[in-house]
């Protein structure tokens, strides 16, 4: 038995077979080889592999995002096909008598940065497919299974480390917790975990290399320990937590159908924060009275190209549908800082928190923003759709989106295209819309306040930084100082304000924010029952 220690993101216990995720590393060796022939045999079966999951991740995608997306898996199928680029691959094997890894790496390069010089700008976005594919057939050849799409049910995903983007691909139903060595306890993956509400943890020292798929571990999300091949005692000993712990899940469970209500009669709104369509049965498994946030920026992550409007407004109709008459908070997307995606083209940075992210890229590429206003505004005639935009510092920017809210009316308009016009809200989440937020509010219809960001801004912490966990603190008076004074500001003005950063769910500040005036929590889906009991208990 060994035990690691680590820093708990989503608290409770599980015990299950690990599965550990190896970045797709597809460092290659140029090695000389025996036979040719077996060379290629293995080259051959490594295609017909990569084939297969394709076909498979195609099968899932038409499922899960519809046509247009999962197009592109028939895509890399096709390449995976193409003759030019199998014989090039083979000529290699044969001529310099190298191993078929390398020849697929070395192809893969040439035939991308031919692709990437192309006029077509079409054939110009074929070259990251390329890529893409030289690296499937890479890790088929080496028989690698770290995969990040295939693993049995009921795994315990050890990693080194998860990015937005990867945690967004895994099959969040096979996965019963999560353990990286490294991340911090505020970021994206960690508030991932907490919408999937399974036991997590970060920054665990744990020699990767050395454990195995299949071994048995715990992940002890109360005592922040992540414990691999654990003997009798320490099973049956987790064994009763987990009992106890779905005790208490019953006793929430009681407080489904009830109001959260104060015992002096006040009521708060309680949401759910989701970042995809597939969340939205477990907002309604736990009773929300909505959804206060929906990351659409997840829509984004974990693929190649730009969703399409028709995409987009399919995915959003279908959450207004679904969550009938109750509200439903799109966020327009908050694609940069920690939330990277390769067709964006984004710089490198120097400070991505304080970059080029969220409505910033809206304002500066507006054909983008388009496009997803487009489709909400198609989407909101089919429920109560609202739209709220993130990171918010100046009047300039609600200029700017009030002009581009314009055009795509007038587009929509001349098309003769059916859509209403959302209550249209912002996060506050910079100092800066703190301050002005008297102003602010005189131009929107609700506030929602983003304490995740909101707290790096003002404490100048950078929340991705994993050596700054113990200066991030959401409880400094500067914080909750500025969220007394939005609500003050918002309730001048006659407009609701709600909090929807990770510190709406800290039942230790219920009472407060409730004293504060915020009328509206939104919080993880597993999270709105526990909030609800410290409402009732004021
Ligand atoms: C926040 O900053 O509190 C917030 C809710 O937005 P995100 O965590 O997605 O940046
Ligand atoms: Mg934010």
């Amino acid at each position: 038995m060994r035990r690691y220690k680590g820093k708990t993101v989503c608290g409770g216990v599980t015990i299950a077979k690990i599965k550990i995720m190896k970045k797709n590393n597809s460092q290659v060796k140029r090695r000389k080889i025996q036979s040719v022939e077996t060379e290629i045999a293995c080259l051959t079966i490594a295609v017909q592999r990569s084939i297969n999951q394709l076909q498979e991740l195609y099968d899932k995608a038409l499922i899960e995002v519809g046509e247009t997306s999962a197009a592109i898996f028939e895509v890399h199928q096709m390449l995976l096909e193409d003759e030019d680029f199998m014989e090039a691959i083979k000529n290699m094997i044969r001529t310099e008598n190298v191993n078929a890894e390398y020849a697929v790496a070395v192809t893969g390069d040439n035939f991308s940065s031919i692709f990437s010089n192309m006029e077509d700008e079409y054939m110009r976005a074929r070259a990251i497919d390329i890529k893409d594919i030289s690296e499937r057939l890479i890790r088929n050849l080496k028989g690698k299974e770290g995969d990040l799409e295939a693993f049995e049910d009921n795994v315990i995903i050890l990693a080194d480390d998860l990015t937005p983007s990867e945690t967004v691909l895994l099959d969040k139903d096979k996965i019963c917790g999560f353990a990286t060595v490294k991340g911090t306890t505020n970021s994206h993956t960690a508030i991932l975990a907490r919408m999937m509400d399974i036991p997590a943890l970060i920054g665990v020292d744990m020699p990767l290399n050395e454990l195995k798929d299949g071994m048995l571990a715990i992940i002890d999300g109360f005592n922040n320990e992540l414990i691999i091949e654990p003997d009798e005692e320490t099973k049956k000993k987790i064994l009763d937590v987990i009992n106890e712990e779905e005790g208490k899940k019953l006793l929430l469970n009681e407080l489904k159908g009830k109001e959260n209500i104060t015992s002096d009669g006040k009521i708060i709104n309680i949401y759910a924060n989701i970042g995809s369509v597939n969340d939205i049965g477990y907002v309604l498994e736990n009773d929300a009275g909505g959804i206060g946030l929906f990351r659409s920026e997840f829509l984004y992550l974990g693929r190649d190209t730009f969703p399409s409007e028709a995409e987009q407004y399919h995915i959003y109709k279908q959450a207004a549908q679904m969550m009938a008459d109750k509200k439903v908070i799109i966020r327009t997307m908050d694609i940069g800082a920690d939330k990277k995606v390769d067709y964006f083209n984004l710089d490198k940075e120097e400070n991505p928190a304080l970059g080029y992210r969220a409505i910033r890229i809206c304002i500066k590429e507006p054909h983008i923003f388009k496009t997803q206003l487009r489709a909400l505004f198609r989407a909101a005639v089919y429920g109560n759709i609202s739209i709220m935009y993130p990171m918010i510092t100046s009047t300039w920017e609600m200029d700017r989106i009030e002009e581009i809210v314009d055009e795509v009316v007038r587009e929509l308009d001349s098309e003769g295209i059916q859509y209403a016009i959302p209550e249209q809200g912002i996060m506050i989440e910079t100092p800066a819309a703190v301050m002005i937020s008297d102003e602010l509010a005189g131009r929107v219809d609700f506030f929602s306040i983003g304490t995740n960001d909101l707290t790096q801004y003002v404490l100048a912490v950078d929340m991705q930084n994993d050596k700054l966990d113990d200066f991030y603190n959401p409880h400094h008076k500067a914080v909750l100082d500025m969220i007394r004074m939005v609500v003050d500001n918002g309730h001048k003005k006659g407009i609701w304000v709600g909090i929807c950063g990770e510190l709406g769910a800290d039942t230790s500040l219920t009472r407060i924010f409730v004293e504060m005036g915020v009328d509206e929590l939104s919080v993880a889906p597993g999270e709105v029952l526990k909030v609800r009991r410290a409402v009732r208990d004021i």
